[in-house]
């Protein structure tokens, strides 16, 4: 079998896990597999290096940021190969350059555009475990992207993607999903399975163990994912297609805090205003996410919306310079929100879940200032300093109403 292992920061952060993580892919291989493996930047690393770049130069351009955030996956793969030599095994670190990971010209958040198998499948002919560097890429000139923070789960799924491997297993400090964020909810409990649609939700809406551009490419190209701990031998939890639902009401809770919220207030109320609007975020590249219009009145409405925070300055700045066309009598807007959803496919068929979702924020004393659905979720947007109470609350009223319906 081909296998591709990915392994988090935290799985490399220091020697004894370097050692720990070399032990377990040789194990691999000598199971008769073939391994390619994907690293992070080992601990805190990129932290560090984006603190030190902020020192020098706070505006410092994506092209420079990608060259220095790239070399702490650089650092990671070479120390692993070394490690993996001194156990006796073979092994041969790559980096995007000499794999021939091609992106997007973005720098900081490309998107992987082809991959050349070339020189790994020569390797791995060679019995050699080829050690590659997670989050990063060579744009078409010849420089150094990276793929947005978290990107190494989207390398490492590529890689198993183009090579056709049989599985990929992401190594990570927890034992695999859970129904929310084990950190936070202590008695949030591991999923055995879920399907790629509810783990994109999930990745997408702040539950922040997968990149959600990874769960993308496992769902297009059908790539066989498992999360699970580097720590302990537990069983993680696989990302399939579809998924026996035997779970609580829904799959899970998730908080997002890189929200903010603009509101338009006294806009002309007339047709072609909401288009106007949105293609001048779309101009700029600034995703909205939630959008909520009043109903019309005294010949005017509000519309809010939200962006990520990192988007809002710029937002604003756009809005502010088209006010008078845009017909907007004031901009207003609150960086201290954040999003709260509860994820689940069974959610369509159980009428119950929504109510169940508002009474535990009456519950919490949460009070809601937007609310969105799709078939799959439900998100509402909270004050930030009571998004952590709000998500204990919500995933305590689910777990109880799971287990009294399966008494029934
Ligand atoms: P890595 O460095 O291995 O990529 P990350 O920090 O990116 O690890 O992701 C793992 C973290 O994701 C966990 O430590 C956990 O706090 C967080 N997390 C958030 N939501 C969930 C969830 N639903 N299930 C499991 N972990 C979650
Ligand atoms: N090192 C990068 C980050 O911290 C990529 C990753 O860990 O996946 O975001
Ligand atoms: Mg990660």
């Amino acid at each position: 079998m081909l296998i591709v292992q990915k392994f988090g920061g935290s799985s490399v952060a220091n020697k004894e896990r370097i050692m720990n993580v070399a032990k377990r892919i040789l194990e691999t291989q000598q199971q008769g597999n073939q391994v390619v493996v994907v690293l992070s930047a080992q601990g805190d690393t990129t932290d560090e290096l984006i603190e030190k770049a902020m020192e020098i130069n706070p505006k410092a351009s994506r092209r420079e940021m990608d060259m220095l955030l790239s070399t702490g996956e650089q650092q990671s793969v070479a120390l692993m190969a070394m490690a993996i030599d001194s156990l006796g095994g073979r092994a041969i670190s790559l980096n995007a350059m000499q794999v021939g990971i091609d992106t997007t010209t973005t720098y900081s958040n490309a998107r992987i555009k082809t991959i050349n198998t070339g020189r790994i499948e020569h390797e791995l002919e060679q019995n050699k475990i080829v050690i590659i560097t997670g989050f990063q890429g060579v744009n078409k000139f010849d420089d150094i992207t990276t793929l947005g923070r978290g990107g190494s789960d989207t390398s490492a799924v590529a890689l198993a993607a183009i090579l056709h491997a049989d599985c990929c297993e992401i190594y990570t400090d927890v034992e695999g999903i859970f129904t929310a964020d084990p950190r936070i909810v202590k008695d949030a409990y591991k999923l055995d399975e879920i399907s790629y649609d509810e783990m994109l939700e999930l990745a997408s809406l702040g539950a922040k163990v997968l990149h959600s551009r990874s769960v993308e490419l496992a769902k297009k190209y059908n790539v066989n994912m498992v999360v699970r701990s580097s720590m302990t031998r537990a069983e993680g939890t696989s990302v399939k297609e579809e998924c026996k639902v035997e779970k609580m009401l829904i799959s899970g809770v998730a908080a997002d805090k890189d929200v903010s919220r603009i509101s338009l207030i006294g806009i002309k109320d007339e047709p072609g205003k909401a288009f106007e609007v949105f293609s001048l975020m779309a101009k700029e590249k600034i995703s909205v996410d939630i959008i909520l219009q009043s109903v019309g009145r005294d010949d005017t409405k509000d519309i809010s919306f939200t962006v990520a925070k990192s988007d809002l300055d710029l937002a604003l700045k756009v809005l502010e310079e088209n006010k008078e066309r845009l017909t907007v009598k004031e901009v207003v807007h609150d960086d201290k929100i954040a999003k709260l959803s509860i994820v689940g496919a069974g959610m369509a068929t159980n009428p119950g879940v929504a109510a169940l979702f508002f009474e535990a924020l009456y519950d919490a004393g949460v009070n809601i200032s937007m609310i969105s659905t799709s078939e799959i979720k439900i998100s509402v947007l909270v004050d930030e300093k009571e998004v952590e109470n709000a998500l204990v609350t919500v995933h305590e009223k689910f777990k109880a109403a799971t287990a009294s319906m399966r008494k029934m």
